[in-house]
């Protein structure tokens, strides 16, 4: 039987080569950037300034403060300097005199700098003595308040690399440099089959031992949530030549993945309609708990996953091998759920000789996270999956977590909520 690790890496050999797509930046939130992005004009594109003020020559200022003042030149009253105003530079137009001794320009944030200015002073450190003249009150440092052309992106450098996820700061950084469109991984189709003599779409009243298809519902949000789309394929009676039919439907989509009839039951015929479809099977256990019955292969040219049916062995399945193998599809430089580490808050035993993904929720202690299951580990147990901020991982040769142990956690979502600020 494969480890978790033997079996994830069996899975991302078989991701096929990142298929590009040109998309506009609007609909770009979540999506895979698939090249590089440069930027052709340097950031901030010219000298500007920081604030709305004056734009000045710092040795006309010399030392001056609030505190400090002295008289100079036509400053009437002996208090700061006093400087000719050119004129005013709004943000969108262009200065036209130079700032020489004596003189400056009123100027407004964002505004490119004038021509000889060597540094901007605060409105709030001025008064305007009339239209034409201006009492500075503050001395300056020689580049003060001044936002160097190319200061925070040089011209030609890369902006973003391929392989990130575009997030709002990103697709305001695209923009910024210019672009209307950006290269995307494409994203996989998902065809889901979920298979079961009892298993009913919700919406259908229930037969005697029937029970409503959850698998297809929860992995279908999950495949959205990771970029891909999900498409249902239905669902299949226990029954081969269903499960072929349904098979088939599925390989139409990009991965195939069904839920259900995997195991070593008398009605489990997954792994015998994948080798009647011509399936190459690369597993069908990993060393894991929950769902160690768990079959991949390649059926058409499609990669097949056939998850358990068991609804937290089957998230818990498809959140190790086909999430990354969805986002590595899309060409994620980074594939796999995010880890940190927490407090167990509570003794864990466990059996050695498989992984296992314990449901825990996360909550700030004064000394950290901290991580405490969310009630029984019954692989059929839903709830628990619902409360799970994460999964902690154990590693098969463990047994025994104490409390106050620091152990590592897979997100699952944002994470913990932090009690606020404290300020
Ligand atoms: P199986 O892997 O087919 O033996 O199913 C294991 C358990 O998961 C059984 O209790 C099934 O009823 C349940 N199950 C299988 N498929 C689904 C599904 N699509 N939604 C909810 N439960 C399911
Ligand atoms: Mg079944």
């Amino acid at each position: 039987m494969l480890s978790v690790t033997e079996a994830l890496n069996h899975c991302l050999s078989s991701v096929p080569e990142v298929q590009l797509e040109t998309i506009r930046i609007e609909d770009a939130d979540g999506r895979i950037l698939a090249e590089d992005v440069c930027a052709p004009t340097p950031l901030p594109p010219w000298d500007n300034s920081a604030m709305d003020g004056y734009a000045v020559l710092d040795t006309d200022l010399g030392t001056a403060t609030d505190t400090d003042c002295f008289s100079q030149g036509e400053n009437p009253q002996g208090d700061g300097v006093v400087l000719r105003v050119l004129e005013t530079i709004a943000a969108g137009s262009v200065p036209t005199e130079a700032i020489t001794t004596g003189t400056c320009a009123r100027i407004m944030t964002g505004a490119p700098l004038p021509e000889g200015a060597t540094a901007v002073i605060m409105r709030e450190e001025t008064s305007d003595l009339d239209d034409n003249r201006v009492r500075i009150h503050a001395g300056a440092r020689p580049g003060q308040h001044i936002r160097r052309r190319g200061e925070e992106v040089p011209q030609g450098s890369v902006v973003l690399r391929r392989g990130i996820e575009l997030s709002a700061p990103a697709i305001g950084l695209c923009a910024a440099v210019g672009r209307q469109t950006v290269k995307v991984g494409r994203r996989p189709t998902v065809g889901i089959v979920s298979t079961g003599d009892e298993i009913v779409p919700p919406g259908q009243p229930l037969g005697p031992g029937q029970i409503h298809s959850s698998n297809t519902h929860a992995l279908s949000a999950w495949v959205r949530s990771c970029g891909a789309i999900p498409v249902d394929c239905g669902i299949a009676p226990d029954d081969l030549t269903a499960t072929r039919a349904a098979f088939q439907r599925a390989i139409a989509c990009d991965v195939v993945m069904s839920t259900g009839g995997v195991s070593v039951g008398d009605f489990d015929v997954v792994r015998q309609a994948l080798i009647e479809e011509g399936a190459q099977m690369g597993f069908w256990k990993v060393r894991m708990k929950p769902g160690k019955p768990l079959a991949f292969g390649i059926i058409g040219g499609r990669p097949a996953f056939g998850l358990p049916g068991n609804p937290v062995s089957c998230q818990v399945g498809f959140l190790q091998f086909v999430r990354p193998f969805l986002r590595q599809f899309m060409g994620a430089s980074e594939p796999f759920l995010p880890i940190i580490y927490a407090t167990a808050s509570e003794d864990i035993r466990k059996r050695g000789g498989r992984a296992e993904f314990v449901r825990v929720r996360l909550d700030w202690a004064e000394d950290g996270v901290r991580a405490t299951t969310t009630g029984s580990q019954s692989s059929g147990q839903q709830t628990s999956m619902v409360h799970a901020d994460g999964l902690m991982l154990l590693a098969p040769e463990q047994r025994e977590v104490p409390a106050g142990s620091r152990v590592a956690v897979q997100q699952l979502h944002g994470g913990a909520q932090h009690p606020g600020y404290t300020w």
